[in-house]
């Protein structure tokens, strides 16, 4: 993809908090990666000046404090955000996130990131993220519940189902998007159940949505499997990350014959080279608070050296900048899949580039997740419900024609999956966008 730092950067006429990355967290700033991606493509795409400038710009950028009474009475003010990306091939859409290191520019990555997911795959959404910058893991039901209905509540004018639909994110579940729909749902008067998706079933979610991202992170590795003539009962697989995405990707891909070799969780890494019991695994962490700790099928490893072990596939899903300049040369995989959101830095992408590593880039690998939300939305508007099998075959075409798209553009363009992915991103949206022109 060409050399660190990268030579194509443009001039942009109006920097602002819309377009540029906030001075101070250059380093591993996941809208400076984000956009040097964008610089690439759009210099092979020799895309208009004005038009790459709309693209790497968000729309609109709401940043709220979210006041909530803690449980032992005190008030603690938290700071929340939604940014939409843009709008311009439907209504945004886009994950919630709760982390205590959640901030401004990661979450313009992330809204950027899902409009180019959406493009992609083919689902009629723009982009955008939420966050709350807080820490769950220390705060009870009852505080979640308040956080999650306060910030609902100020971003009301935000959200609906026609106009920006929320999803979860990590550290937000089903319970979190069910609060969320209540919310809004006692603001407008009616039941909506459009307004958010990845909710429970009984409230009008989704057959298959909570496996989605897990299993189109399957369905694209099957894929590049059969472009590098590897079986899949004949790969190991090294999987980071053991939440929503990577335990269900670590379970479908065992299904398909892969040998599993390595897990992890914020607990550490587990290995064994004769395959790890994905079922037990999940069953040990749904029993100990979502935590792998003291698994014992498997001997412990750090996360580097995980990172670093000689296997066919490693499935990064946890989340940003994990591979690094300082570590993706060890990287030993034939094949990175990435069910995490940036878990990828461009100095990283040069080195597995010139290893030959083929990378599986985020924006394709976990859309499985926002493709399923689309079903979600889909079936909550008909008020007509589909069968788990008809989600996953719809799922499984569509992550299978998402993939071939990005792998021929990258073949077209000589450049990585990557970069043939925002290709494929840039040339829908822009095309979208010269199209509807712009308003004046
Ligand atoms: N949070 C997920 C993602 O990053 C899903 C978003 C959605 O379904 O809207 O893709």
């Amino acid at each position: 993809m060409g050399e660190h730092p990268n030579p194509f950067k443009r001039n942009v006429r109006t920097p602002a908090i819309y377009q540029e990355p906030t001075p101070h967290l250059d380093k591993d700033n996941p809208f400076q990666d984000m956009m040097e991606r964008l610089d690439y493509a759009a210099e092979l795409l020799n895309l208009d000046e004005g038009l790459y400038e709309y693209l790497r710009s968000s729309s609109r950028i709401h940043i709220t404090s979210v006041p909530v009474v803690m449980d032992d009475g005190s008030i603690k003010v938290f700071t929340g955000y939604r940014v939409i990306h843009n709008e311009v091939l439907g209504p945004s859409k886009g994950g919630i996130r709760y982390a205590p290191d959640v901030h401004l520019d990661e979450v313009k990555a992330l809204a950027a990131w899902m409009a180019w997911k959406c493009a992609i795959v083919g689902v009629p959404f723009g982009g955008a993220k939420g966050g709350i910058t807080c820490d769950p893991s220390s705060m009870s039901a009852g505080e979640l519940e308040r956080l999650t209905r306060r910030y609902t509540a100020n971003l009301m004018d935000v959200f609906g189902p026609d106009k920006d639909i929320p999803a979860p994110d990590m550290n937000t579940n089903e319970q979190i998007m069910a609060w969320l729909l209540d919310t809004y749902s006692m603001h407008v008067r009616r039941t909506e159940t459009a307004v958010v998706t990845g909710k429970p079933l009984l409230i009008g979610g989704s057959e298959g949505r909570r496996e989605a991202t897990g299993r189109g992170v399957m369905t694209t590795t099957l894929a590049a499997m059969e472009r590098l003539g590897l079986r899949p009962a004949e790969c190991t697989v090294a999987v980071q990350g053991f939440g929503n995405v990577g335990s269900v990707a670590a379970q479908l891909l065992r299904e398909q014959g892969c040998s599993i070799v390595a897990v992890s969780d914020v607990s550490g890494g587990y290995h064994n080279a004769d395959g790890i019991d994905i079922e037990a695994a999940m069953a040990y962490a749904d029993a100990h608070g979502r935590s792998l700790a003291g698994f014992e099928g498997a001997e412990p490893i750090t996360n580097t050296e995980l990172l670093a072990l000689d296997v066919d596939v490693l499935a990064p899903c946890a989340k940003e900048n994990q591979l690094t300049g300082a570590n993706a040369a060890d990287v030993k995989a034939k094949i990175v899949v990435e069910g995490a959101n940036g878990p990828t830095t461009p100095e990283a992408d040069t080195i597995l580039d010139e290893k030959g590593v083929l990378v599986i880039p985020d924006i394709l690998a976990n859309a499985g997740g926002v493709t399923v939300s689309y079903f979600e939305w889909v079936q909550d508007r008909q008020g007509y419900f589909w069968s788990e099998d008809r989600v996953n075959r719809r799922l499984d075409r569509m992550m299978r024609a998402a993939f071939d798209k990005v792998y021929d553009a990258s073949e077209k363009y000589d450049t990585s999956m990557r970069i043939g992915a925002y290709v494929i991103a840039i040339e829908k949206v822009a095309g979208a966008l010269k199209l509807r022109g712009i308003y004046a």
